[in-house]
């Protein structure tokens, strides 16, 4: 796990032996469930290590992750961000949601495997999650990587954030349009961007980014709309 505790080191994340232990086991079964279904495209030793669990840590540099923080990774796939995070700031309370059963039986698998508490995993869409009143407007952080463009991302993410609280996106590459079109969307959706924050990861020569949304207003009653109209029929200016 060099890559990764020379990167964290960075990010200014002293890993301890028993979360890179944890990292060994989240890499060896992550590889090993990758056989039997399709949870990435990512599975060489370093790649996994930089692309995966670190690009998650990157997080940590724009917010605290405090005991009792409510988390929700909408769209986790194989735990992505979310799990990292949570090896690492084992005080939050995180929630994991997945649209595909597959991925959710390795979700499962995994949280038992590396013995983590307070993690609940939900198997479901974020238009329908959104709209229940457990999980809507209740979360301080709420996370994704890899969902949706960002116009779609938004209208999936920010209904479950608190007023006050932050959504964040995970992003990489030329993101100035996407940003531009998303804009109209995150007003209607009661946010406004704080800040794009540019990652310069160690090890990886491509542009990450943080897009850093905070909630200013309740999202309307009517969003997010039904399954499969985020993506398909965005809010666009
Ligand atoms: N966040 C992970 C996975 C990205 S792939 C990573 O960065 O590696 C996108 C995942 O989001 C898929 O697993 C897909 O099933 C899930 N997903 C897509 N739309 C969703 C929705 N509306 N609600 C819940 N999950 C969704």
């Amino acid at each position: 796990m060099e890559k990764l505790i020379f990167g964290a080191g960075k990010l200014g994340v002293e890993l301890t032996p028993g979360q890179l232990g944890k990292f060994q086991v989240y890499f060896h079964d992550l590889v090993e469930w990758n056989k039997r279904i399709n949870l990435t495209r990512i599975t060489d030793y370093e790649d996994v290590q930089l692309k995966h669990f670190l690009d998650s840590l990157t997080v940590l540099s724009a917010v605290r992750l405090t005991d009792g923080l409510r988390v929700i990774d909408v769209g986790t796939g194989a735990g992505i961000p979310g799990i990292p995070l949570k090896i690492v700031s084992p005080g939050i309370k995180l929630t994991l949601l997945e649209a595909t059963g597959k991925k959710a039986a390795f979700l499962e698998h995994i949280i038992n495997r590396l013995g983590l508490d307070g993690v609940e995993l939900v198997t479901g869409r974020a238009e329908e999650l959104g709209h229940d009143a457990a999980y809507r407007e209740k979360f301080g952080l709420v996370l994704s990587r890899a969902v949706a463009p960002l116009p779609a991302a938004v209208e999936l993410t920010l209904p479950f954030c608190e007023l006050g609280g932050l959504c964040i996106a995970l992003k990489k590459g030329d993101i100035k349009e996407e940003i531009q079109r998303s804009l109209r969307a995150i007003d209607a959706m009661g946010g406004r961007i704080r800040e794009v924050k540019p990652l310069a990861l160690e090890g990886l020569n491509d542009t990450r980014y943080l897009v850093i949304i905070e909630k200013l207003k309740p999202t309307p009653p009517q969003y997010p709309r039904r399954p499969g109209l985020p993506v398909k029929r965005p809010v666009l200016s």
